[in-house]
């Protein structure tokens, strides 16, 4: 399966902000973006002070969204395609479907410590979704769904780290979490007031439409 293998580092420099890409060490002292808030390369600091022009603030807020999500380009044509299909306000329907997918429930319900470390915990088969084994990243999920750590995976010294982690993080409003279980139910539908990440999703509805 096609992923990134750039530093997750050096995308949050070259998107000039914070993704949060890893988990706990975005926070703290050791976040590279910190240290060094300017494009990598021999002329990232001189290409941070160019003025950007309207074609390129579309590219870039295309590839931040699909950098934190972690979707390769051809996939996220397709949200963007299905956000389309769906009527209404295409770019609040892109990010509902971005935040839905499995690998995003995972993390936002605290059972991992970042979306890339919830997609391969998806990948290896570590969560149920209504009692099912689910290993696929892009799984949509739905009002209703429940989605569990494997009665197998719950007793790893990882996932009991894990529980540490869902014990103190705040979940957004459309998810409940059973932190003795790591047992999550999505109980509404995303919403974009829900998602809390700084995205203007007008300049990507703006860049597919050219
Ligand atoms: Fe980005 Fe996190 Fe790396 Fe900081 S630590 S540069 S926020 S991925």
């Amino acid at each position: 399966m096609a992923r990134y293998t750039e530093s997750q580092c050096r995308l949050c420099r070259r998107e000039g902000e914070k993704l949060y890409l890893k988990g706990d060490r975005c926070y703290g002292e050791k976040c590279s973006f910190s240290k060094r808030s300017y494009a990598p390369g021999q002329h990232g600091a001189a290409a941070a002070r160019k003025k950007r022009s309207e074609y390129g603030l579309q590219l870039r807020e295309k590839e931040k969204v699909r950098r934190i999500y972690g979707v390769l380009e051809k996939q996220f044509r397709l949200y963007y395609k299905a956000a389309v299909r769906k009527g209404g306000v295409t770019g609040e329907n892109l990010l509902v479907l971005l935040e839905s997918r499995l690998d995003n429930v995972v993390y936002r319900a605290g059972l991992a410590n970042s979306r890339n470390e919830a997609r391969q915990l998806v990948l290896h088969g570590h969560y149920t979704v209504n009692g099912r084994k689910v290993n696929i990243p892009s799984f949509l999920v739905k009002k209703g769904d429940v989605i569990a750590v494997t009665a197998k995976s719950k007793k790893s010294p990882k996932y009991q780290a894990i529980a540490e982690l869902a014990a103190v993080k705040s979940l957004p409003d459309w998810l409940t979490l059973d932190k003795d279980n790591l047992v999550a139910t999505v109980v509404e539908t995303p919403t974009r007031e829900s998602i809390d990440i700084p995205i203007e999703e007008h300049l990507i509805v703006e860049f597919y439409s050219r």
